[in-house]
């Protein structure tokens, strides 16, 4: 018998369950890349559409584990020596988190979990665990690749639409009663011939490219691995060698790499020196891969014109943290890769996991971020370990 640690977020402030604005969800068949949707066997503890990611919903996994004996404890207070996940954490054999509301795994995290086998993400982005130290401990880290790659690419487009056009203030203003049209549009302007770049053209940087492409915008990428010839020619797309070579020619740019060491604080002070004046950054990939104060002077001087996503250190944010109260921003808290859809993917996809981790077969190695004792599966080509 293992005993599966759930770390998930709180229920709605309203009651569980919510009331559910539609009764259907879009039948979806696969991956833009071919990758097959997550296959668990059996019945999924949950109806696709229902929210799972709340303490309520237990990402729909009781049935599961209780038929198979396991112990599922759920909790929800997760930080700080005396939350009740650290109280639980000495009898965990896997510990699963969403980015959403991360599980900080940390090297003494770990050392107090001796049973620790598997660290599971419900969603993607594992950088909440101390990938060095799972490894060095023999601990596996998995996460649900691609399950809500395409639900963070729309939030992109729709963050890129309501900055460039000034939405947010505008809503405001109708929403207020008011109606003065050359303050809602004094900051407004066409995406149309703009030029926007990607930092990051993986999963989710080449659906926002994909989606941006009718727009008629000048496309741009950065990454570690260049794109085939193809996608470049299809999209038109200008490769840069540097970050800092994209960033001095796009007037939106979206950073969509994980967070590791090295791409902590890729966005400091002089960064943002390079970038054009009113340029727009949107990050919905990790909070730390901009550099908290640097990004506010940015925007107080008016190098940027607006800063928006949804990723934050630590989350959940504190009340005073300065993105939420600065001008020019369309913070959200995170939730793009949570809507309902993406939530009955990864839900699907940690049930799959388990279920191979329980019955002694091979993780997907595209969902496998950490095994054997280093980077391994898909976490091979998208993080270091230093
Ligand atoms: P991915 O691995 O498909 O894409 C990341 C790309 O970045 C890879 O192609 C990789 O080669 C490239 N890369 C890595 N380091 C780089 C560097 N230093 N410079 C340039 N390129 C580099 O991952 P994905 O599925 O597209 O997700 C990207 C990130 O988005 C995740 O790591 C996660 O942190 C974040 N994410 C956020 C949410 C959310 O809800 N906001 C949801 C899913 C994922």
């Amino acid at each position: 018998m293992a005993t599966v640690l759930c770390v998930l977020f709180p229920d709605p402030a309203s009651g569980y369950p919510p009331e559910y604005a539609r009764n259907d969800m879009p039948v979806i068949t696969g991956y833009p890349n071919g990758q097959t949707l997550p296959s668990p066997r059996g019945p999924l503890g949950f109806r696709p559409g229902d929210l799972v990611g709340s303490v309520s919903g237990e990402l729909g996994l009781r049935p599961y584990l209780e038929a198979n004996g396991h112990k599922l404890i759920v909790v929800s207070d997760k930080d700080g020596d005396s939350s009740e996940f650290e109280r639980r954490l000495p009898e965990a054999d896997v510990v699963i988190s969403q980015p959403f509301w991360p599980a900080y795994l940390t090297a003494e995290r770990i050392a107090k979990a001796p049973n620790l086998k598997l660290a599971l993400t419900a969603g993607i982005g594992s950088d909440h665990v101390d990938l060095s130290a799972a490894a060095h401990r023999g601990v596996t880290v998995a996460e649900v690749t691609f399950s809500n790659c395409i639900s963070v690419a729309e939030h992109v487009v729709m963050t890129v639409l309501s900055l460039v056009r000034n939405y947010l203030p505008a809503h405001e203003i109708a929403d207020s009663g008011g109606w003065n049209i050359a303050d809602c549009v004094s900051r407004s302007y066409d995406l149309e011939g703009m030029h926007f770049g990607i930092i990051g053209a993986g999963r989710i940087g080449l659906a926002v490219l994909r989606r941006l492409k009718p727009f008629d915008v000048h496309l741009h990428y950065h990454q570690r691995h260049r794109l085939p010839t193809d996608v470049e020619t299809e999209l038109n797309l200008t490769f840069h060698p540097t970050p800092q070579s994209l960033v001095q020619v796009c007037d939106v740019v979206s950073v969509q790499t994980p967070l590791y060491a090295s791409t902590e604080n890729m966005f400091d002070d002089r960064m943002f020196s390079l970038m054009k004046r009113g340029a727009y950054l949107i990050n919905t990939a990790r909070g730390k891969l901009c550099d908290r104060d640097a990004v506010l002077r940015a925007i107080q001087s008016g190098k940027l014109a607006g800063y928006g996503g949804d990723v934050w250190f630590p989350q959940p944010a504190p009340a005073d943290h300065p993105w939420r109260s600065m001008p020019h921003q369309g913070m959200t808290p995170h939730i793009s890769g949570a809507s309902l859809s993406g939530q009955a993917r990864y839900a699907a996809g940690t049930l799959e996991i388990l279920q191979d981790f329980f019955e002694g077969k091979p993780i997907r190695p595209e969902y496998l971020i950490v095994d054997g004792g280093n980077l391994a599966g898909v976490g091979a080509a998208s993080y270091r370990l230093t």
